[in-house]
C-alpha cells in the first residue's frame, strides 16, 4: 500500500510484516481506537508463485521477495558460505517457506519457562497456538478453529506412504498429529495452506485487517534506525523511494524483523555490545551484550536417492504433458503436484533411547536438487534429510557496516559441539536404515549422495559438513530471559529501554524442536496481548508509570512480581478446581509466601493487598498497590491503584481473552454483574460479541450477559482436561 507521507504517527509502529509482524499488527488494530503502522522493507505479495505451494522453489532465491543472505564462511560447514533465504515481502518468511506446520515440543516451552520466562510454559502458550489456528480437522484440546492461520492436511504420496510403512515396520509409532499430545513417531505433516493455496500471515492475518482505517501498511520501507528520547523509543526512521521518513510511536515500537534483521536494527540504533558498536562509530544508547548472540539454527544433511519409479516431482517437471496436467489439476481443483509442500512426511525420533523426547527429525521430500536454488535434478529423484532438533552450537550476528542497506555478517557456527556432530551422524544412519527397508526398496535405483563409499562416522560427518545446509530456522539472536546475554524480558521488552519490544523468532530463548513458523506466530499473538494491556489504560488517559506516583513497577519490581505471585496463590486456594500445580508453578518466582506477606505488610501496613472478596471466579484484591504494565497471569484481579481502580481481567483457562482498565465509577458494576462481560466495563469494546457455532458450542455476549451454549462434547472435554471451559467464568 503506497503512501507519500514523510512523517506518520501511530500508537504502535511495527517493523517487519513477517510471520510475527502481521500477527502483531492485525491483533493490535482490532481495537479501532488504536493506530498501527506496519513497515515492511519488501513489497506486496503479488508474485503468484508465493501462493502456489510448490512455488517455494521459485521464490527460494528470488531477490524480489527474498533477502538471499549468505553466511560468512563457516568452519562447521567446511568453510562454505551457506545460503540463507529470508522473506522480504508481505508475510516475510511465511510467504516463502516450506509450509510445514510444526509447533515444537511441549518440553521446549516448559524449558523456556524453566529458564525464568514467566508466561511461556506450554500451558501458557497453547491458547495462543489455538487462537492463531484454523484447524481443518476441527478443534480439540490442542487445536483451535476460526483463527487466521489455516492448517490443512497434505495429499498422500506413494513414496511418503512407503516411508511411513518402512518406519513403522522398524518399530516407530505412527503419529497423525505431531502437534497433539506427543511429537514422537512418523506420519504426514500438516500444512499452512488453505484450499491448496499458501496461508502466509499476510494472507491469514494482514489481508482482512488491511480494511481497517486504523492500520496503515507501508511497503518498500526499510527501517533504518530507532529513535529515542533518553532511554525510551519514540519511533523509527525509514527509507522509502529515496527519502528518509519518520514514523512516531505514541506507545511502542515493536520490532518484528526476524532473527537476522531485528538484532541488526537494534545495533544500528545503538543497542548492543558496546565495543562492537563503537567499532563502527555508532553512539551507544544502551550496552546490551546479547544482541546478535545466542544464534541457533537447524543444520541438516541430505540423503539423495535416484528413484526407480516415475513418481517424483522431478518426473513431473521433466515431462511437458505431466506439467500441463499438473497445471490444469491445480487450476481446477487446487490439488496435485503444485499443491505439494517442501516435505510432506517426517519422523521425529531419538538418537539415544535414554532421551526424554525426540532429538532428530528425518523428513522426506518427493523431489531432489543439487542445491534448492538451482532447480530440480534432471532425473527422477527424492530426498531425505536429517536434522538435530535442539542443537547446542550457537553462532552470532554482527554488523558488517553501519549502513542499514548492507547485510549483517552471519556466523552460524554449525556443528561446533560434539553432541551436534554425533547427532547428525546418527540421523543420517537412521535415514539409511529406513531407506533399506523393503517398503522403500522398489523406489530406490541408487543412493546418489552421499553414496555407498561414505560409510564411517567420520566420513558421514565430513559429508554433512560439505553438503549440509540450513533448514532456515534461525532464532534466539534477541533472546528472552534474565541472563547476561538476554535481550528482552518475558514481556518481550528490550532490557533497559522503554517503549520497545521485539516479537519474532529472535526472542526464542532456545530454538524449538521443529519448524519455527507456528511458534513465531504464537509469539506475535502473545506480544500483541502484552502490548495492548497498557493500551487499555492509555485509552483512559492513564499510564501506570507516568500517572501513578510511587508506581511499584518503577520503585520495586521484585515486590510487584511477588505480589502477583501471592495473588495467584490466593486464587489457587479459592478456586480448587483449577490446575493447582500449574498455578503454583507460577507462584514459584514469588519465593516464600510467608516472607512475602511480611514484606508486603512492612511496605503497606494495614493496606497490604488481601482478597477483599471474590466474585464468581474472580479474586478482588484491594490495597494501595500500583500495577505494572505487565499482565497478571491467570489471575483475575481488581486492585486499587492509588485511588484508581483497575481491573486486570484474564481468562483462567485455556485462552487469555482480554484485559480492561476502568475508572472508579465502574467498580460497583464489577461487583454487581454476575459475568462482567467486557462490553459492560470498557466503552471501546464492541457492543456485541458472537462466537459462531463450532464443534464445542457457541457464545453470545452483550453489555449485561454472557451466554455460552456448550455442546455435551465440550463439557466432556473440559471435564477430561480438568479445566473450566474457555468461556466459563468471565470472558472479555
Ligand atoms: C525457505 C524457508 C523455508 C522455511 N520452511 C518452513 C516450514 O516449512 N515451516 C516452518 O514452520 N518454518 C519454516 N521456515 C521458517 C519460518 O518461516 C520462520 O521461522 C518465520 O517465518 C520467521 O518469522 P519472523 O517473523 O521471525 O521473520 P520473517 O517472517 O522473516 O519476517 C521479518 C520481516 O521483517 C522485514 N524486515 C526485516 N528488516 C526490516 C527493516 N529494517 N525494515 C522493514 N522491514 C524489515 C522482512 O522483510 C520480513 O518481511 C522457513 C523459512 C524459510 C526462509
Amino acid at each position: 500500500m503506497a503512501t507519500r507521507t514523510d512523517r506518520v504517527e501511530a500508537d504502535f509502529v511495527v517493523v517487519g510484516a513477517g510471520s510475527a509482524g502481521c500477527a502483531v499488527a492485525a491483533r493490535l488494530s482490532e481495537d479501532t481506537a488504536t493506530r498501527v503502522v506496519l513497515l515492511e522493507a519488501g513489497g506486496e505479495d503479488k508474485n503468484r508463485w508465493i501462493h502456489i505451494p510448490l512455488g517455494f522453489g521459485k521464490t527460494f532465491a528470488d531477490p524480489s521477495v527474498n533477502w538471499c543472505y549468505q553466511t560468512e564462511p563457516d568452519p562447521g560447514a567446511a568453510d562454505r558460505r551457506v545460503f540463507w533465504p529470508r522473506g522480504k515481502v508481505l508475510g516475510g518468511s511465511s510467504s516463502i517457506n516450506g509450509m510445514v506446520y510444526i509447533r515444537g515440543q511441549a518440553e521446549d516451552f516448559d524449558h523456556w519457562r524453566q529458564l525464568g520466562n514467566t508466561g511461556w510454559s506450554f500451558e501458557d502458550v497453547l491458547p495462543y497456538f489455538r487462537r492463531s489456528e484454523h484447524q481443518v480437522r476441527g478443534a480439540d484440546a490442542f487445536h483451535g478453529m476460526g483463527g487466521p492461520l489455516c492448517v490443512s492436511d497434505v495429499e498422500p504420496h506413494p513414496i511418503c506412504e512407503a516411508f511411513i510403512a518402512a518406519t513403522t515396520q522398524l518399530g516407530f509409532v505412527r503419529n497423525d498429529d505431531f502437534n497433539g499430545a506427543s511429537q514422537d513417531g512418523v506420519g504426514y505433516h500438516q500444512t499452512t495452506t488453505r484450499n491448496g493455496r499458501r496461508c502466509s500471515t499476510a494472507v491469514g492475518y494482514l489481508r482482512p485487517a488491511m480494511q481497517r482505517p486504523n492500520l496503515r501498511v507501508i511497503t518498500e520501507a526499510l527501517t533504518e534506525k530507532i529513535l529515542f528520547e533518553g532511554c525510551r523509543a519514540t519511533g523509527v526512521t525509514f527509507h522509502r523511494e529515496g527519502r528518509i521518513c519518520t514514523a512516531t510511536a505514541a506507545r511502542e515500537v515493536i520490532l518484528c524483523g526476524g532473527a537476522v534483521n531485528s538484532p541488526q536494527l537494534l545495533m544500528l540504533s545503538g543497542i548492543g555490545p558496546q565495543e562492537h558498536l563503537a567499532g563502527f562509530g555508532l553512539s551507544v544508547v544502551h550496552h546490551l551484550p546479547g544482541v546478535g548472540q545466542s544464534l541457533q539454527d537447524h543444520y541438516s544433511a541430505p540423503i539423495k536417492l535416484k528413484c526407480a519409479l516415475p513418481v517424483t516431482v522431478n518426473d513431473v517437471m521433466l515431462s511437458n504433458a505431466r506439467k500441463l496436467k499438473a497445471g490444469l489439476q491445480y487450476y481446477m481443483f487446487h490439488r496435485g503436484p503444485l499443491s505439494m509442500i517442501s516435505s510432506p512426511a517426517a519422523l521425529f525420533a531419538r538418537t539415544r533411547p535414554e532421551l526424554a523426547s525426540p532429538d532428530i527429525k528425518c523428513s522426506l521430500s518427493p523431489f531432489s536438487a543439487e542445491r534448492p536454488q538451482d532447480g530440480l535434478h534432471p532425473w527422477s529423484g527424492f530426498t531425505m534429510i536429517a536434522y538435530q532438533l535442539r542443537p547446542e552450537s550457537c553462532g552470532e550476528i554482527k554488523l558488517r557496516s553501519p549502513d542499514p542497506a548492507d547485510a549483517p555478517a552471519v556466523h552460524p557456527n554449525y556443528l561446533a559441539s560434539e553432541t551436534d556432530q554425533r547427532t547428525i551422524v546418527a540421523g543420517l544412519k537412521l535415514c539409511r536404515q529406513i531407506l533399506e527397508n523393503p517398503h522403500l526398496k522398489p523406489f530406490i535405483a541408487s543412493e546418489f549422495q552421499p553414496g555407498p563409499a561414505v560409510e564411517s562416522d567420520e566420513q558421514l560427518l565430513d559429508y554433512a559438513r560439505r553438503r549440509g545446509g540450513t533448514v532456515y530456522h534461525p532464532t534466539s539472536t534477541c533472546k528472552m530471559g534474565g541472563d547476561p546475554l538476554a535481550v528482552v524480558d518475558a514481556e518481550l521488552r528490550v532490557h533497559g529501554i522503554g517503549g520497545l519490544r521485539v516479537a519474532d523468532a529472535s526472542i526464542m530463548p532456545t530454538v524449538v524442536s521443529g519448524n519455527t513458523n507456528a511458534a513465531t506466530i504464537m509469539i506475535g499473538e502473545k506480544a500483541a496481548d502484552m502490548a495492548r494491556q497498557p493500551m487499555r489504560l492509555a485509552a483512559q488517559g492513564l499510564r501506570a508509570s507516568e500517572h501513578i506516583p510511587g508506581c511499584l513497577i518503577e520503585k520495586d519490581p521484585p515486590l510487584l512480581f511477588a505480589w502477583r505471585g501471592r495473588a495467584t496463590q490466593l486464587f489457587a486456594q479459592i478456586h480448587p478446581s483449577l490446575h493447582r500445580r500449574a498455578l503454583l508453578d507460577r507462584v514459584a518466582p514469588a519465593g516464600d509466601v510467608g516472607e512475602l506477606v511480611e514484606r508486603l505488610a512492612e511496605r503497606f501496613g494495614d493496606q497490604h493487598p488481601w482478597p477483599a472478596r471474590h466474585i464468581g471466579y474472580r479474586v478482588v484484591v484491594e490495597g494501595e498497590v500500583a500495577v505494572s504494565e505487565a499482565a497478571f497471569e491467570h489471575t483475575e484481579t481488581a486492585v486499587v491503584l492509588v485511588g484508581i481502580a483497575l481491573a486486570g481481567i484474564r481468562m483462567l483457562t485455556l485462552s487469555v481473552i482480554d484485559e480492561v482498565a476502568e475508572l472508579p465509577g465502574h467498580r460497583t458494576e464489577i461487583a454487581d454483574l454476575p459475568e462482567q462481560p467486557l462490553q459492560a466495563l470498557f466503552a471501546g469494546a464492541p457492543a456485541l460479541r458472537h462466537e459462531p457455532p463450532g464443534p464445542l458450542g457457541e457464545m453470545d455476549q452483550d453489555r449485561a450477559r454472557l451466554e455460552h451454549r456448550q455442546r455435551p462434547v465440550a463439557k466432556l472435554l473440559w471435564g477430561v482436561v480438568g479445566r473450566q471451559s474457555p468461556a466459563c467464568g468471565y470472558s472479555g
